[in-house]
């Protein structure tokens, strides 16, 4: 079974801070908030290819 590896982008400044496995019964497109380092803040961070 494939277990899919995606990454969460900031949607701010676009750099990918996180890597998460994602379950194939999860269809929907991920958004959590989480810290970035980059912009010093919690942003919205949203599933990329
Ligand atoms: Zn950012």
């Amino acid at each position: 079974m494939a277990v899919k590896k995606v990454a969460l982008a900031c949607s701010v400044c676009g750099s990918r801070n996180y890597m998460v496995v994602k379950k194939p019964t999860r269809v929907e497109r991920l958004e959590v908030k989480k810290f970035c380092k980059y912009c010093g803040n919690h942003t919205l961070h949203r599933e990329t290819m």
